[in-house]
């Protein structure tokens, strides 16, 4: 499988901003803080929330849009958010949402993967595909093989960690291995670290971002928030921009350009 190399190179790629869009002052005020230094290369929030349980916060939907897309006129930075079915796909790409990715419970549904591999036909937008929440590394590549079977080569893989009774005090259980068998099938393929959803707080957010950047991982996807303790969504895990600054700045990586200008 021929992938285009998207992710900038010789330098570890930034993806940060809360877990959901709330408000819009939330968002902007989040992305004013996040592009006050140069670090971060792509705003995330995600609009529509797959929840555990109903009843739970689902997301603001549609409306989100609008904000992104004032966050990337405003601030001049691309923006991502999560898609899980053709109309929220259609919907990004009506709105020229700059990258989408496709969720951990997404990944595991083949259907869900096809129906939106079919909506991206001739489409350039980049993907990112988030390994399934268990530790199926085929199932992983499968999604991707769908959304390069429409044409796209602009795909990069989320290691975002996968379920276990036996990763306390993580969240999901790292499974660097799965990287291993994700590179030995897809030899092409970028991979970014979800430390995020690794951790499950912030206090392991740094060690595994490290690992991450040891294993020659492309970049990082950091939830970060003005508020954290105010999140509708993984709030115990949500750090601030000015936390994210101090994380990425003690980060050794391959390149000392990280947290340059
Ligand atoms: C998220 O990024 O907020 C999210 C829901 O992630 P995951 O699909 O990895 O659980
Ligand atoms: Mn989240």
């Amino acid at each position: 499988m021929k992938l285009h190399k998207t992710l900038v190179k010789n330098k570890p790629f930034i993806i940060a901003g809360p877990c959901s869009a709330e408000t819009k002052s939330q968002i902007l005020n989040t992305a004013k803080e996040i592009c006050k230094k140069s670090f971060v290369n792509v705003f995330r929030a995600g609009i529509w929330k797959p929840r555990t349980k109903p009843n739970d916060f689902e997301g603001v939907g549609e409306i989100g849009l609008n904000w992104l897309k004032e966050v990337k006129e405003t601030y001049k930075i691309p923006v991502i958010t999560e898609v899980a079915n053709t109309r929220q796909t259609e919907s990004c790409l009506n709105n020229n949402i700059d990258m989408i990715w496709i969720g951990a419970r997404t990944t595991v549904n083949p259907f869900y993967v096809q129906e939106i591999a079919n909506v991206l036909k001739g489409v350039e937008i980049p993907v990112f595909v988030k390994n399934p929440i268990h530790g199926d590394v085929k199932l992983w590549a499968g999604a991707i093989e769908r959304i390069h079977n429409s044409g796209n080569k602009r795909i990069i893989a989320i290691h975002r960690g996968c379920y276990s009774n036996h990763c306390f005090p993580l969240r999901n259980n790292p499974n660097w291995r799965m990287i291993k068998e994700l590179r030995k099938l897809l030899p092409d393929i970028e991979i970014i670290c979800d430390p995020s959803h690794i951790s499950g707080s912030p206090k392991f957010i740094q060690s595994i971002s490290q690992k991450a950047f040891d294993l020659n991982l492309n970049g990082l996807m950091i939830e970060t928030h003005i508020k954290p303790n105010k999140a509708r969504t993984d709030a115990f895990q949500q750090i601030t921009p000015k936390q994210l600054e101090c994380l990425l700045g003690s980060l050794i990586n391959t390149t000392p350009k990280l947290l340059k200008k």
